[in-house]
């Protein structure tokens, strides 16, 4: 089960909404490599295609995923150490640490398929009796308390985030409600995908009760109630902010008191909620979105309670579908697998059990556990002293970018680079790792263990209200293939599992290492300067540090960007929305643009080496850099980014940096006017 975080806005490097792809077969996983290029391709024309030709040809989308990456390779290759160590301590180990016992029987529990199909919907039952007892409004704000204490998803969110204002406390945040969908337009916009997929989830919602058992538990006929359901969800998605504006840390914070509440949504005792949650007592609390809370105030007196316990039943089952019998799994995946991502075949069950204990994007569940076995295996200190010497490298080089820039005043670059130095980083995996001796995990009851797990989870969360921010906290597990920049921490973090090849390799030349981990350490340190990085200071409070006109000045450059990559498309005829993608697109290219210049720097002091494979190092660090995002993806998949993701598809991340670059052109010898060297270039930092 996915117990989501809605409080924790950060800018990661990939998307984090997808599950972690991880495959079975064991792909040979080299890191750059010249033998992917296809030669046949002009560099100057289509450098993605360049670079990646002959790897795209090799590795199509396994039947099993909905995309297939150079990261995914990276993955797989994590996958099967966190198997290694999953299946040793659950069938193997002579004997057993408490956390090897922890993890070992999470994992047998979930391979134990007999138990779980023995027990049918039995976990999820006394959830349901519960709904099914609400008779009134109260006893209805009284359950969302109750799933919001457990980490159900429901109407209402309870999370603790940095406060805004002073982010070295923690506050009460209210989010936005749960739907199956997975954007708001789908259930409001009329044009042939969204109304295909409303379609697809109703039907969807009704076959997955009906496997519950119809009429034994529900009010009315199965389509009656997936009716109901697509109701709820569809006032939900109303008032749910557009991703756009979400992307706006200034629309995200609105500070209010508990009491102020009672005014904005009179339907809805909060205080009575708070208290069911579990969470400390708390006056002041901050809403993501006033109108959402609004409109959901509104719709519970206009939507009937029988639809809401429709929807609170949906909730609990989607929820509880992946922990019950096979019939269940097999018809959620037909739906989020099969029509949302076009995955043909479902994973095998070691790999969702990995996910399942070790951690996937949303829920960590016991990946720290698992992440302290994996650093020792795999992350050295030499790795780390490593790392930090480089991201000492990339920062330097963005100092240098920002005291060279035309466009900013002394006063705004002064504060830049009071934030840059007060940047802080954090590599490979926590200094302290979390406790989950609280936790009881039994060998025989997987939908125990996993409610266990997300209800310890929230209830930490809700336990950091009100108290001073832990900075030695993780937002990631170390296995994880990804790395963020934490606006209101001020903060880069670099977990182990993504510090490999074809990312980071210390068996290459430096060229090839900065077109890889640098461009991503300079993509992660730039997001303090993206169009919404920008708007936290550096303690990572949200204030205004820019003088008026150098505000103006670096609008009129992103929207450069935006307008640049919102010309591209992922499918022909599927353009990049340029507004969603504007902040990731901001960190490439700063991120590539001081990779690029702390590697000249570094080759000035050390002497120019000689090319290598009949490449400069100019040449192989652009290479490198493309050879990163080499992807192949499923029609669905693409059309699905292209509306929910906040990066750009691979080849844009390559071939949208490169052509604003004139070190690029220099590199290839690419005359202006060709597509790769474009008349107008964009550039921010
Ligand atoms: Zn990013």
């Amino acid at each position: 089960m996915l117990a989501s975080c809605v409080s924790w806005l950060l800018t990661a490097f990939v998307v984090t909404t997808a599950t972690i792809p991880i495959v079975a077969q064991s792909f040979s996983s080299e890191g750059f490599s010249v033998s992917y290029l296809d030669r046949s391709v002009d560099a100057c024309t289509d450098f993605y295609q360049f670079a990646c030709g002959k790897w795209l040809i090799a590795n199509p989308v396994p039947a099993d995923r909905a995309r297939y990456s150079r990261l995914n390779e990276l993955a797989d290759r994590n996958a099967r150490i966190v198997r290694d160590i999953l299946e040793n301590a659950a069938f193997t180990a002579s004997s057993r640490t408490p956390d090897e016992e922890k993890i070992g029987d999470a994992y047998a529990a979930c391979m134990d398929q007999k138990t779980i199909e023995a027990r049918r919907a039995g976990p999820l039952e006394p959830l349901l009796r519960e709904i099914d007892a609400v008779s009134n409004r109260e006893q209805l704000i009284r359950l969302a308390a109750r799933f919001s204490h457990d980490g159900f998803p429901s109407f209402l969110t309870l999370g603790a985030a940095p406060d805004a204002q002073d982010s070295s406390v923690f506050t009460a945040v209210l989010g936005q409600g749960a739907m199956g969908l997975p954007d708001r337009e789908l259930y409001l916009k009329d044009d042939e995908r969204s109304t295909m997929l409303r379609r697809e989830y109703e039907a969807h919602v009704q076959r997955m009760f009906e496997i519950l058992g119809g009429g034994r538990v529900l009010s009315g006929p199965p389509d009656r109630v997936a009716r109901a359901v697509m109701d709820v969800e569809t006032a939900i998605a109303r008032g749910t902010m557009d991703r756009v504006e979400f992307r706006d840390p200034r629309r995200r914070n609105n500070p209010t008191t508990v009491a102020q509440l009672a005014e904005l949504a009179p339907n809805i005792d909060f205080a009575l909620y708070f208290r069911g949650t579990g969470a400390p007592s708390f006056s002041r609390l901050n809403l993501l979105n006033p109108q959402y809370v609004r409109d959901i105030s509104a719709a519970l007196a206009t939507v009937p309670l029988a639809s809401w316990k429709a929807y609170m039943k949906w909730r609990a089952l989607d929820e509880m579908a992946s922990l019950l019998t096979g019939r269940f799994e097999l018809e959620q995946f037909r739906f989020n697998g099969e029509i949302l991502s076009g995955q043909k075949e479902m994973r095998p069950r070691w790999m969702r059990c990995s996910d399942a204990v070790a951690g996937q994007p949303g829920a960590d569940a016991l990946g720290e556990l698992v992440g302290k076995i994996f650093i020792q295996r795999q992350f050295g200190p030499d790795a780390k002293a490593r790392m930090d010497q480089l991201i000492t490298a990339l920062q330097q080089s963005l100092r240098q970018r920002l005291t060279e820039v035309d466009w900013m005043s002394a006063e705004t670059r002064e504060r830049a680079l009071a934030k840059l130095e007060a940047m802080r980083r954090k590599i490979g995996g926590p200094d302290t790792w979390r406790d989950f001796s609280a936790v009881m995990i039994r060998r025989d009851d997987y939908a125990g263990n996993s409610i266990r797990i997300a209800a310890n989870d929230r209830q930490r969360q809700f336990q950091w209200i009100g108290q001073r921010v832990d900075r030695s906290i993780w937002l990631m597990t170390p296995q994880t293939v990804n790395a963020y920049y934490a606006p209101s921490l001020n903060e880069v973090t670099f977990p182990a599992g993504i510090l490999q090849p074809p990312v980071f390799d210390s068996t290459l030349d430096d060229a090839v290492n900065f077109g890889a981990v640098g461009a991503m350490i300079g993509h992660e340190i730039t997001h303090g300067f993206d169009d919404s990085g920008r708007r936290f200071d550096a303690t990572g409070n949200l204030m205004n540090w820019w003088m008026p006109r150098d505000e103006d000045a670096f609008r009129e450059r992103v929207a450069c960007v935006a307008s640049q990559y919102g010309a591209y498309s992922s499918l022909p005829g599927v353009k990049l929305n340029g507004d969603l993608t504007l902040g990731e697109n901001v960190a490439d290219n700063g991120g590539v643009r001081i990779a690029y210049y702390a590697l000249m720097e570094l080759l000035a002091r050390k002497g120019p080496p000689a090319s290598i494979d009949g490449f400069t190092p100019e040449q192989r660090f652009f290479i490198s850099y493309a050879q990163v995002w080499c992807e192949n993806a499923s029609d669905q998949d693409f059309r699905r980014r292209a509306q929910e993701d906040v990066h750009s598809p691979g080849r844009w991340r390559a071939n949208g940096v490169l052509q604003n670059m004139p070190e690029f052109r220099k590199a290839f010898g690419c005359k202006e006017g060709v597509p790769m060297a474009p008349a107008t270039a964009c550039r921010v930092w």
